[in-house]
């Protein structure tokens, strides 16, 4: 999709050295860019059983929102850990230094609900590694995982094991 990666702005060296930022904010003011996308990142998975679309904070917010409305679905948040006010499930991963976790309302998943996971992001995987347990942790079954994006040289899919993986716009090198 050529299209949409010209409307990401890549932002070198935020939030430190390094690290090249993939800004979606100006895709997003681009109403036909935002569109398209929720539209193709639902795609795959308009033929298959779905209850709900659980979506990453906070980028996955937008995507997942919009997807869940889409296809007539509920939306079901994971957040940082401290923000949601009822009881809440915890999963930690890595990171390069130290450790992040992820929390999930513990009544939001029941027993065999078929769910599908959105980020906009997919760099090393421990955040959607996380969100993956903490779905099963809970009962539900993970169908796939949609992503705007894909850094493909960090190969983070390979903690999803193989859970179904789609995704838009992929970038081979920083
Ligand atoms: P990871 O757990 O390493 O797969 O990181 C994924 C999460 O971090 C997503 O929620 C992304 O929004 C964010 N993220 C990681 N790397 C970048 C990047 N280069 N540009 C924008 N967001 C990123």
């Amino acid at each position: 999709m050529f299209e949409l990666k010209s409307t990401i702005r890549n932002v070198p060296d935020f939030p430190k050295k390094g690290i090249g930022f993939k800004d979606i904010t100006t895709l997003l003011k681009e109403p036909k860019s935002f569109r398209q996308s929720v539209m193709a990142l639902c795609d795959p998975f308009r033929e298959i059983t779905l209850d709900a679309i659980v979506g990453i904070e906070s980028r996955g917010f937008i995507f997942g929102g919009a997807m869940a409305v889409e296809m007539e679905i509920g939306f079901i948040p994971i957040r940082k850990p401290g923000k949601l006010p009822a009881e809440t499930e915890r999963e930690e991963y890595t990171l390069e230094y130290g450790t992040d976790a992820v929390e999930i309302h513990k009544d939001a998943v029941q027993e065999g609900m078929h769910i599908l996971i959105v980020d906009d992001l997919l760099a090393t995987g421990g955040t959607a590694a996380a969100a993956v347990r903490l779905v099963q942790k809970l009962g539900g079954v993970v169908e796939g995982a949609a992503f705007l994006i894909e850094l493909s040289f960090i190969n983070g899919r390979k903690k999803l094991g193989d859970i179904p993986i789609h995704v838009l716009v992929e970038y081979d090198s920083e």
